[in-house]
């Protein structure tokens, strides 16, 4: 690895976190009212003992003047429709919907959640077999399967009528977490997790539990209120716990036993308002806590961009000085060959790609869209997407193979020996945790011994380094510009001193002076570290600005690789030469820029013989029957194009497409 820089203490953070969700959830005023209104009636339902005026399960014996008495001092809510107190069995049967709503949402949220979590994460068999258990149960109506259940149940008891609501209302919260869980397993952060070496378990448990969490509580708070509806419609119906008080017993006594007609409102209105009021009170209640342990939810705002305080010094000289005295590569990919599934078979994406990085030096990798730029720096990882597959080649880090490794081998490798720059840092920065927490959490899953506190002080001079006031650390992601994400996507690709760093268009969607900026940065950091750098990149500007050797690939093919300086002022392949004809070159004002005619061809449509021929000016006949191998044009240099092997001339075939091409 390489060396160690100093690095300055500073403090942990997770208290704070937790602080700030606290003080989110106390700033929200109808969180805080839906709060109290669940207090009230929890309060209510632990005191029914004490503040009830009567006790509702003491036999007394009542008259005919007793039943519907209009309230009054001695029934502030009147009597029932059996001479009852309203008031104490409102009371008493907050008891039973209470726990009725929370316990059997509880049930729903643990089995529908788990399910979701499993089938969204997993997928594969397990999901389609966890999805299709959970579908048949959503296609039969809970109403009618809940009163259909509990009408043959012999024990009627509220034990039992809970475990059915709850068991029966987990598979809408399954949906909801598996659809949640299917998007959050494609996003950066995870890709980026697994990169510095996180397993299955800790992944969900950290990264996709948290932001899956608020939607679990939104939905529970939903199953709360519909267990209190299903629990109000059974005893409605006459199948609730007949030894129990609930407020949908009430009201089935007073709707059955003419409470309507005699024009006792108060017999009916209060259990309504208190379904009501629980009802309205959870729901105000999840939002509230959504909103806190999601912060996006919470702001949104722009922040004007943060100077680096890092090295401001020259970029290509003392990089070249850098990468001269480091020879032995550091990675060296040979034959990489990668597949993705599809209905009409195999699809291949990168074909028999090799290249080597030294430590010290930046190796661009360019091409445009769709020539395997960014499959190939995933595929160095082993972090490509579901389907694709690394179907031959060797990737030789300090002597090993990666693409042969087990997964525990290489989950260590990854990060502390090559980390990655992900496209996009918003994406990549796991939105409802802080930026010093995630960089954190990379240097203690390689480095366990070392403790919170340490890491802690390890992240803030990693982000001081990189020009980010290190007292932010606490801060969310949402909170930074757009530079300054790319900023904490650097240091955390330095969280462990990797060998390696590959930076997958770092500044695409960055202005030019932000781009300036990171660029500068992650040259100086790789002198600096005496890291190798990969830089992916359709950017010849970026390529000339910051590299020093360069790979160009069209369609999942190396087309060109060599000295920078010696590719920019000769590029020997068509392909190069139409990108560098496309690039405009201030220096040379009035040359007219070449548009390249055509499209970088389809994964589904590979040209045969060599890729480049419908779109290349120079094409002849074997050019669509053969694949050019890379020949050597001078050192280093090399070019997989049939005009220079050794047996070819420039013209010495007849142009299959008239050697077209279009000003642009
Ligand atoms: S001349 Fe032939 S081999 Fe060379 S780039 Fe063009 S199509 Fe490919």
């Amino acid at each position: 690895m390489a060396a160690t820089s100093q690095l300055i203490p500073a403090a942990p953070s997770a208290l704070a976190a937790r602080g700030r969700f606290g003080s989110a959830f106390l700033r929200n005023r109808v969180g805080m009212a839906g709060a109290v209104m669940i207090v009230i009636a929890a309060i209510v339902a632990v005191t029914a003992p004490f503040v009830a005026p009567y006790d509702p399960y003491e036999r007394v014996t009542v008259t005919i003047d007793d039943i519907y008495q209009a309230p009054s001092a001695a029934h502030p809510l009147g009597t029932d429709d059996g001479g009852g107190d309203v008031l104490s069995k409102l009371i008493y049967g907050a008891r039973v919907s209470l726990v009725v709503g929370f316990v059997a949402a509880f049930i729903s949220l643990i089995v529908g959640g788990t399910i979701g979590l499993l089938a969204g994460y997993f997928g594969g068999r397990l999901g389609a077999l966890l999805m299709r258990f959970t579908d048949f149960f959503l296609v039969i109506p809970d109403l009618a399967l809940l009163i259909v259940i509990v009408a043959v149940l012999r024990d009627r008891s509220l034990f039992n009528l809970i475990l059915v609501i709850g068991l029966l209302g987990w598979t809408t919260t399954a949906r909801l977490v598996r659809s949640q869980v299917l998007s959050l397993r494609e996003r950066k952060f995870v890709t980026r997790a697994r990169a510095i070496g996180a397993g299955d378990p800790y992944i969900i448990r950290h990264h996709i539990l948290p932001l899956a969490l608020p939607l679990m509580l939104a939905n529970t708070v939903l199953v709360i209120s519909l267990a209190i509806l299903a629990e109000s419609t059974l005893a409605f119906i006459g199948l609730g716990d007949p030894t129990v008080i609930s407020w949908g017993q009430m009201l089935n006594f007073a709707f059955g036993r003419g409470a309507v007609s005699a024009n006792a409102w108060w017999a009916l209105l209060p259990p309504g308002l208190a379904i009501v009021w629980v009802v309205l009170g959870t729901t105000l209640l999840g939002t509230a806590m959504e909103e806190a342990l999601n912060p996006r939810l919470r702001r949104h705002h722009l922040e004007t961009e943060e100077r680096p305080g890092g090295s401001r010094a020259s970029l290509l000289p003392g990089f070249a000085a850098a990468a001269a005295g480091a020879d032995a590569p550091v990675l060296s990919v040979r034959d990489l060959t990668i597949e993705f599934d599809s209905p009409a078979g195999p699809l291949r994406a990168v074909d028999g790609v090799s290249f080597d990085l030294r430590r010290g030096e930046t190796l661009g990798l360019v091409g445009e869209s769709g020539c395997g730029k960014t499959t190939t720096a995933l595929g160095l990882l082993r972090l490509l997407p579901p389907g694709g597959h690394v179907v031959g080649g060797s990737v030789l880090y300090d002597g090993r193979d990666l693409m042969t490794m087990e997964s525990d081998e290489l989950r260590a490798v990854r990060w502390s020996g090559l980390s990655i720059v992900f496209q996009g840092a918003m994406n990549a920065l796991n939105p409802v945790r802080n930026v010093g927490d995630q960089i954190s959490e990379a240097i203690l899953l390689h480095q366990p011994e070392i403790s919170r506190r340490d890491a802690a002080r390890r992240t803030r001079a990693l982000l001081a380094r990189v020009g980010i006031t290190a007292s932010r650390a606490g801060e969310y992601p949402h909170t930074f510009s757009g530079g300054m994400r790319q900023r904490a996507m650097i240091a955390l690709a330095l969280a462990c001193n990797p060998d390696v760093v590959i930076a997958d268009e770092p500044t695409t969607a960055l202005d030019v002076m932000i781009q300036a900026q990171i660029l500068e940065l992650l040259a100086s950091l790789s002198r600096e570290f005496g890291m190798g750098t990969i830089l992916v990149t359709h950017d010849l500007g970026v390529v000339a600005q910051v590299c020093s050797r360069v790979v160009v690939m069209y369609g999942g093919r190396v087309a060109e690789q060599g000295d920078v300086r010696t590719i920019f002022a000769e590029p020997s392949h068509p392909y190069t030469q139409a990108l560098l004809g496309a690039f405009p070159n201030v220096g040379d004002a009035d040359r007219a820029l070449r548009a390249i005619p055509g499209s970088p061809p389809r994964l589904d449509a590979l040209p045969t013989g060599c890729r480049f021929t419908p779109r290349c000016p120079y094409a002849f006949e074997r050019c669509p029957a053969e694949i050019p191998e890379l020949y050597v044009v001078d050192g280093d240099h090399r070019a997989a194009c049939f005009l220079l092997a050794p047996a070819a001339g420039i013209g010495s075939g007849t142009p299959t497409n008239g050697g077209r091409g279009s000003d642009a």
